[in-house]
């Protein structure tokens, strides 16, 4: 990857003294004698020189890592690190030659212990020491966790923490000396451990970047249990919308509402909070054809998925998706008549420990259980981000606009409880809280949107500060210079080689997307953010 020579400028501040020699250190012999906070098994420690392919022939089948092109020369590690007397981590170190002096940690996705080796592939091809873990467990499966606390703790925190502390210790031990900035990315479950970081392990990152965050996860687990148990169980109620519905006439029907809201109609709804969709408009009339319409019940069932979902006082447990993610795989799959997936595991071997438990006998007794249950604190929906601040920590949140799995709603509700818990004026987040909202946007990636901002390996654009989300918290951090706006890219067919579609600048929240009315749309000039 070639860098230009302004990011290159950035990526150099830190560098490591000449007199390191990188072929001695990567070996097992030259780290056996490391002093780790953990007890630690070290497996293996072999140079992947740049241009090698790697595979991932002991990775779990479930986990389906593709082969990853490294860039850079590096120094690849992999160890085992207990936990408690019931659990383990595995993780890898990827230590490049050219270091900057930068250590990021990556996080995982869903319930799963996959280690994300695009991203390491990625961060190190910048220069990163990069660290990523299993989350405690192997597959992308939950059953780890049933009747092992341990695993379970692992997972909702304990993880990234020890991925942090030892990959901090081997990369001192790698290099000779201690990293002098250290980084956090991750999106989805990524996203709610970079936010447990933030929260409860505040020494551990100087800047975490933490898209879709699945936050208040009991309360998120519920709401997917929820559209299942009370709106879209029985498939052949006269209630139920097929998937092809749902992604077809009714998306249809809600761009057709809300698309030109922003005086664009280019497919992307800018801001869903102006959309206030009415589906009665798909009633079906007398002389209606088959699939053109929906019924009276059916248009029902869509204000249902389309409303908060209530606890049993009526209050709010988790907001209500965003119209315009229909066509989000990860929606379709919530409203397909089938229990959802993470649902049904954590259920099964996170609440009840129990295998056998059958999850579409859930109610919402069991939902509201689950909530109080809270293992571990596994909602991360404290709020208190005043430790992190005040060693002067960044933290900076992505939630794609149309994304059906988590509604981007809950980065909004979780932006305005650390302004209540701070105390804090309008505004006054900015410092080291910002929120971009990235309209058109899929769960983590995809969508109509201009979605390409740097937050994965397959999502890069480009390397500026201004374009990338990760560049941009390295130049927040290292040149106090904050992101005002973050500059992503949609390609054609959302194929690189295919060219640019179009760009846009995404804005901080509360910021909203503004077309000046004018202008050529698919110009980033004829766009801006203002305070709604
Ligand atoms: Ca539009």
């Amino acid at each position: 990857m070639l860098l230009p020579n302004a990011v290159h400028a950035l990526l150099s501040i830190l560098q490591r003294p000449p007199s390191f020699d990188f072929e001695s250190a990567c070996s097992l012999s030259s780290l056996s004698n490391t002093q780790f906070s953990n007890k630690v098994t070290l497996y293996h420690a072999s140079i992947v020189p740049a241009g090698f392919t790697l595979q991932f022939p002991d990775t779990d089948d479930t986990c389906q890592p593709t082969p990853q092109l490294v860039s850079t020369d590096l120094c690849r590690i992999t160890i085992q690190v207990e936990t408690s007397n019931d659990s383990s981590i595995n993780m890898e170190a990827w230590l490049p030659r050219n270091w900057t002096g930068r250590f990021l940690s990556l996080g995982n996705g869903g319930l799963a212990g996959c280690i994300q080796y695009n991203n390491l592939a990625y961060t190190t091809s910048l220069g990163f020491a990069a660290v990523g873990a299993n989350n405690g467990h192997n597959g992308t499966s939950g059953a780890a966790f049933e009747n092992h606390p341990e695993v379970l703790a692992d997972f909702v925190y304990r993880s990234v923490h020890t991925n942090v502390v030892i990959g901090k210790e081997i990369t001192e031990a790698f290099y000779g000396q201690r990293h002098k900035k250290s980084y956090y990315l991750g999106c989805s479950t990524g996203g709610r451990q970079g936010i447990k970081s933030v929260e409860d392990f505040p020494e551990d990152f100087d800047g975490v970047v933490a898209g879709a965050p699945a936050i208040n996860w009991n309360n998120l687990i519920a709401w997917a249990g929820h559209l299942y148990s009370e709106i879209t169980k029985d498939a052949n109620s006269s209630s139920f919308i097929p998937t092809d519905y749902w992604s077809g006439l009714i998306h249809n029907d809600i761009i057709s509402q809300c698309d030109g809201i922003d005086g664009v109609r280019d497919g992307i709804i800018e801001d869903p909070n102006r959309c206030h969709y009415d589906p009665s408009a798909l009633l079906c009339a007398e002389n209606s054809t088959n699939g053109t319409c929906l019924t009276v019940t059916q248009v029902e069932t869509v204000r249902k998925v389309y409303s908060p979902f209530l606890g049993s006082d009526g209050r709010e447990l988790f907001p209500a998706p965003q119209p315009g993610g229909e066509a989000d795989p990860d929606f379709l799959l919530a409203i397909s008549g089938y229990p959802s997936p993470f649902t049904s595991e954590w259920f099964k071997y996170a609440v009840y420990n129990n295998a056998s438990y059958d999850p579409t006998t859930l109610t919402m007794e069991d939902y509201e259980y689950a909530i109080r249950l809270n293992p571990f604190d596994v909602a991360t929906f404290e709020g208190d981000l005043d430790a992190f601040r005040q060693r002067g920590g960044k933290v900076l949140t992505y939630h794609g606009q149309a994304d059906g799995l988590i509604s981007p709603k809950i980065s909004e509700r979780y932006y305005e409880r650390v302004q209540e818990i701070s105390g804090s004026a309008s505004g006054e987040l900015d410092e080291y809280f910002r929120f971009f909202r990235i309209p058109g946007m899929e769960h983590c990636a995809g969508g109509p949107g201009a979605w390409q901002v740097g937050q994965s390996g397959v999502s890069v654009a480009s390397l500026d500060a201004d374009k990338n989300v990760l560049m941009a918290m390295v130049k927040w951090v290292e040149m106090g210079e904050a992101p005002e706006t973050l500059e992503g890219v949609k390609y054609v067919g959302d194929d690189k080689e295919k060219g640019e579609a179009f760009r846009r600048r995404h804005c901080r929240y509360p910021l909203r997307s503004t077309y000046d009315g004018v202008g050529d749309a698919s110009k980033l000039e004829s766009w801006r953010c203002e305070m709604p």
